[in-house]
């Protein structure tokens, strides 16, 4: 190995092993060692997607893809295109990995456990000769004609590539090593997906119901999102509302996590559409219940909503009077939560903030300030909704870096 170049990867996570064994397979000269500061490897990999990791998500259209990232979206296009959900299933299948598609796109290994993914990340590194540490961690670096990595072994290490993948973290010191070391600017991480909580909520009692299709919006805050919303013990979850915490992470932070979560429970109408529709079935059929007009909904939140604005579910639609009607038909347009402060539970999955895309040349990973290092994953300041996008990120963005590395490596450059 002596006069070999020297790739060494900063993280032995998703991106960093990705990374790591792509850049071995395609430049079997360049020695690849692997850092990682704890002693597991890969472990947001096995806890991933409740066990059984959800690695990507079957959408081919690139732009359609890369609406998935609150942060990112246009700078991920090019990685995406390069190496997308496509590439990554027959990277895969290569492997023999067969991946299945769920009904909403997630694709998860076929196994149905993410110890297939992590045996086949260990056993591709073993293959291609990828050195792994652990309980070694970067504390800083130099760059001169070489770099010259501080070890927190308090030993150094001298490599000619470092590709950084040490993910995310809402805690700012966490990257103060890198912009000690050179220069990048960081945006200021965040929690990004997690659940709203609403310590006085007007639906407490009904945790565990559902429903299907509703829409989401905040008091001061443009960005919505519909889908599933899940009533729980400490207020509102479900996809609408992760995906808008996602969306809306930044300004939410801003707020303190204090504001008004609005639910619209008929999401295709608005208060007056919804009085008039209303209005109208108490002329065709004014014998219809309160109970039997809101059948969409389940019947133990359609009994809070009756109770909260004094109906009675049995009440024929005849004697229901248009002010009643008005009081309904806004609530189940507007129901108003009071978020307060964030869930200190562990639902949040990603970082929002990072290292700043405007100083990565998003092509190749690699830093504009310093010349032959490189980013990828989470330690950027990407992030991507549930559904196996974030995964999709680590695995676009260290390809492309590991690609640049071995094509730089075999030409001696
Ligand atoms: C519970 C949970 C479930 C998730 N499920 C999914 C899912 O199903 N699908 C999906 O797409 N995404 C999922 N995610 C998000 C996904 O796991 C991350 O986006 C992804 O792991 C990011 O990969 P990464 O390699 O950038 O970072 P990580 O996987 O976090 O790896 C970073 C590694 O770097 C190490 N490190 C940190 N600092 C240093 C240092 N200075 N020196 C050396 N090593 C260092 C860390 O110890 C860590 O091992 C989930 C996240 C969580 C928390």
């Amino acid at each position: 190995m002596t006069g070999n170049k020297v790739l060494a990867v900063a993280g032995g996570g998703a991106a960093g092993f990705f990374g790591a064994i792509n850049a071995a397979a395609l430049c079997p000269e360049l020695k690849v060692i692997i850092l990682e500061k704890t002693h597991k490897l890969l472990s947001k990999v096995r806890v991933s997607g409740g066990g059984r990791c959800n690695v990507t998500h079957a959408c081919y259209d690139n732009k359609l893809l890369s609406e998935n990232y609150p942060r990112g979206r246009r700078e991920l296009r090019s990685v995406l295109q390069n190496f997308g959900p496509q590439q990554m299933t027959e990277w895969f299948a290569q492997r023999n990995i067969k991946l299945k598609t769920e009904e909403d796109g997630r694709m998860f290994p076929s196994t149905n456990t993410s110890e297939t993914i992590i045996q086949c990340y260990l056993s591709e590194a073993e293959k291609y000769n990828v050195e792994i540490r652990t309980g070694v961690g970067i504390s800083s670096f130099e760059k001169h004609d070489k770099f010259v990595l501080s070890l927190t072994d308090k030993t150094t290490l001298t490599c000619d590539y470092l590709l950084i993948t040490t993910g995310g973290s809402a805690a700012p010191k966490n990257y103060e090593w890198i912009t000690q070391s050179c220069s990048h600017k960081i945006i200021a991480p965040l929690p990004s997906l997690f659940t709203f909580n609403i310590p006085d909520s007007p639906l407490k009692g009904l945790e565990g119901v559902s429903v299907t299709h509703a829409k989401v919006s905040l008091s001061g805050i443009k960005q919505i999102a519909t889908g599933p919303v899940l009533i729980t013990h400490w207020g509102v979850s479900g996809p609408a509302v992760i995906r808008l915490s996602a969306l809306a992470a930044r300004e939410l932070f801003e707020l303190g996590y204090n504001c008004v979560v609005r639910i619209n429970f008929f999401p295709e109408e608005n208060a007056e559409t919804l009085k008039q529709k209303f209005i109208s079935e108490r002329t065709h059929s004014p014998q219809l219940t309160v109970q039997q007009l809101l059948h969409s909904l389940p019947q133990r939140l359609r009994q809070r909503i009756c109770d909260l604005v004094n109906i009675k579910l049995h009440n024929s639609l005849g004697n229901v009077s248009n002010s009643q009607i008005n009081v309904l038909a806004n609530k189940l347009t507007s129901f108003e939560l009071l978020m307060k402060g964030k869930t200190t539970f562990k639902e949040e999955f990603v970082t929002s903030g990072g290292v700043s895309l405007k100083e990565v040349n998003m092509q190749n990973m690699e830093s504009k300030l310093v010349n032959n290092l490189f980013f990828a994953g989470e330690v950027l300041d990407i992030d991507g909704i549930t559904g196996g996008f974030n995964f999709q990120a680590a695995w676009s963005t260290a390809m492309a870096a590991a690609q640049t590395i071995a094509i730089r490596c075999s030409k001696k450059l």
